[in-house]
């Protein structure tokens, strides 16, 4: 069976739980969650990095950093996981839904541009497979409209954009937050947990009482205010230790986890190459200004009826491909309050987009297997033998 994800070790982590329960403390912020922080913040120039429980934490921190009230509009793409639309809906946001491009998952700066309203707020940005977003095109909307953007970087770690001064910059470090996931489907794992990068000073102090269920708990443990309490909203946005344990376990071996990757990324493109050429499919697109930091390897069908075949196809060899987002804007939860409309090329996505099976312990035999698969499969598709 080749499932479509399966979580990996890879180092230390049973080993720094172990520490960490040895310690006497498995509450948050202690030394691993330190040594995190501070491991992404040289490794990528972030400037302030906050550990959280997960992604969606990291963005709902977002939302009440950026102030979001009642009747406050945020852009968001259409073609994206609930999580950075619901973040925002909290706060009691109205969601404008933006669409992708037509030649990748990404949100148009153009779409962006045109939903722009006198009650925008917020841009959030979601890097799709760890491939930047045109950060140059929505960073000038934010600035001329005095906007917030949040970057869903929750697939992006380790991943760049280069600006057209030839300035190459992590996701996440570019818009004034940009939240990351761990969770057992990413990259870098620790089963669920996540972290808010925080680029703009001004928020620094905030984020970390929001963080602490909103007491100045963290600047009473620098001896900065001789008691703690309540002086703002908040909630328990802070992983254990436990977690902070298994995430640095990993993050030691983030170049050999990167570089493994991009080994099953290549060896995927390079064996679907010739179906693509042929009008079969469509491989991704890494634009000029994105790295691939090779969170996922999808393919794009022709049709919503051929990408079913081809699961089931799949699913009789027991390989497991999967689907990604349903279009936010034709969810149940959306349709309540909402009319339906077509986002034509999130729905192109939603209906042909296809995820192959991709994680660290996936080898060469596996891959080529799923190739050969796919390949027969068109091949009985097209009648040539
Ligand atoms: C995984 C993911 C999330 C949610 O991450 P969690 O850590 O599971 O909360 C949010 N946005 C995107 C784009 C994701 O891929």
């Amino acid at each position: 069976m080749i499932p479509f994800n399966k979580p990996f070790i890879i180092g230390k982590e049973l080993k720094y739980i172990e520490e960490a329960v040895k310690s006497g403390k498995i509450s948050g912020d202690g030394i691993f969650t330190k040594k995190c922080q501070e491991f992404f913040q040289n490794r990528y120039s972030f400037s302030k990095v906050l550990l959280t429980t997960s992604c969606t934490d990291a963005l709902e921190m977002a939302a009440i950093l950026c102030d979001i009230k009642e009747g406050d509009e945020v852009i968001v793409p259409s073609y994206t996981f609930v999580s950075s639309a619901n973040a925002f809906a909290l706060r009691g946001a109205k969601l404008v839904f933006a669409d992708s491009c037509s030649d990748n998952p990404n949100v148009d700066p153009e779409e962006i541009d045109r939903l722009i309203t006198d009650k925008t707020k917020v841009i959030v940005p979601v890097h799709y497979a760890g491939v930047a977003c045109d950060m140059e095109a929505i960073m000038s909307l934010a600035e001329k409209y005095n906007l917030f953007v949040v970057e869903d970087a929750a697939q992006a770690i380790d991943s760049y954009y280069t600006f057209s001064d030839g300035t190459k910059k992590a996701l996440g470090s570019i818009g004034h937050f940009g939240s990351f996931s761990f969770h057992e489907t990413k990259n870098i794992i620790a089963g669920e947990g996540g972290m808010l990068v925080i680029n703009d000073e001004r928020f620094f102090e905030r984020a970390e009482i929001i963080r602490e269920k909103g007491t100045n708990r963290s600047a009473f443990f620098r001896g900065e205010v001789n008691k703690y309490g309540w002086v703002d909203i908040g909630s328990s946005f802070l992983p254990s230790e436990i977690i902070s344990a298994f995430l640095y376990g990993q993050l030691e071996h983030l170049e050999e986890i990167q570089a493994r990757r991009i080994a099953i990324w290549d060896r995927y493109y390079d064996g679907l190459k010739y179906l693509a050429e042929e009008g079969f499919l469509q491989l991704p697109l890494i634009p000029d200004y994105a790295s691939n930091n090779a969170h996922m390897f999808y393919m794009v069908c022709r049709s919503y009826e051929e990408r079913t075949a081809l699961i089931q196809f799949m699913k009789e060899q027991d390989i497991h491909p999967v689907f990604h987002y349903l279009s936010l804007n034709k969810s149940d939860y959306f349709l309540k309050d909402n009319m339906e409309v077509d986002i034509i090329n999130s729905d192109y996505f939603t209906d042909c987009l296809l995820r192959l099976p991709f994680y660290y312990d996936l080898n060469e035999e596996q891959i080529d297997k799923i190739v050969n698969e796919i390949k027969e499969f068109y091949k009985i598709e097209s009648n040539f033998s």
